[in-house]
């Protein structure tokens, strides 16, 4: 079982990679982007949680059994898969922008009400910045195949790579998504590095990749103007 991306980086890719990093070793900015930055921080605190500390709030030893499932979570009116920025990018990179829309799904107040996360996810900056996998008219993902496969398995958007788990804000703990039933129990020493692996990826996915998203777009507009990529985004 593994959470990460073993593939190259395409240009664009990269392109917002760099800009990230950039960030991050504090490049010379503008006062502009400095003032965004200020505001941004006010508005918002960056400080990194102890990603270890957050408990599962599942058994441990579970884990999803996808190969055996009957329930295949990429189709369903709930399967909305919101992108993040590096998704975008490698979706230009790929030359599938068409499988991207802006066009989102709504959800009745029951659902909202049944389902803390997706409501969370609704009322999100991300849910109102960045698009969403299409669907067919079936409800079932564009990539998903008649056998029920991912036809884009290795270069699957983060929120995929991760699912059925999810970080808990809220209750500072890492979550398993109701929608997902089909699971198996493994041995401890299998468990474990799973468990740690798991971590990691449920904070990079919905913590760090997140605040790289909102950093970036926020403060770095023009930048992503030039690239090319903020016609994919609703920020204005
Ligand atoms: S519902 Fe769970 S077990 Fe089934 S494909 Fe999705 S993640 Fe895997
Ligand atoms: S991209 Fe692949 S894993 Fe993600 S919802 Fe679509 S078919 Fe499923």
């Amino acid at each position: 079982m593994s959470f990460s991306r073993a593939l190259q980086c395409g240009p664009m890719e990269r392109q917002v990679r760099s800009l990230w990093r950039a960030h991050q070793n504090n490049e010379k900015r503008t006062w502009r982007q400095r003032w965004r930055l200020w505001n941004l921080l006010r508005e918002f605190d960056f400080t990194p949680p102890d990603p270890s500390s957050w408990p599962l709030q599942f058994p441990e030893q579970r884990i999803p059994d996808c190969a055996s499932c009957q329930d295949n979570c990429c189709k369903g009116p709930h399967n909305t898969v919101l992108l993040r920025l590096v998704d975008v990018a490698l979706f230009v990179d790929k030359g599938w922008t068409d499988q991207m829309t802006h066009d989102k799904p709504t959800f009745d107040e029951a659902t909202l009400a049944a389902r803390p996360m997706l409501r969370a996810m609704t009322q999100s900056f991300h849910w109102r910045v960045f698009p969403v996998l299409r669907q067919k008219a079936d409800q079932t993902c564009t990539f998903l195949d008649a056998e029920g496969r991912c036809t884009i398995h290795v270069s699957r958007p983060w929120i995929c790579r991760v699912f059925p788990y999810v970080l808990d804000i809220d209750n500072e703990a890492i979550g398993w998504s109701p929608r997902c039933q089909w699971y198996r129990e493994v041995p401890e020493e299998e468990a474990q590095p799973i468990a740690q692996e798991l971590h990691h990826a449920v904070f990079h996915n919905f913590y760090t990749e997140k605040i790289c998203d909102l950093t970036l777009t926020t403060v770095y507009w023009e930048e992503l103007q030039e690239m090319g990529l903020a016609g994919y985004l609703r920020l204005e």
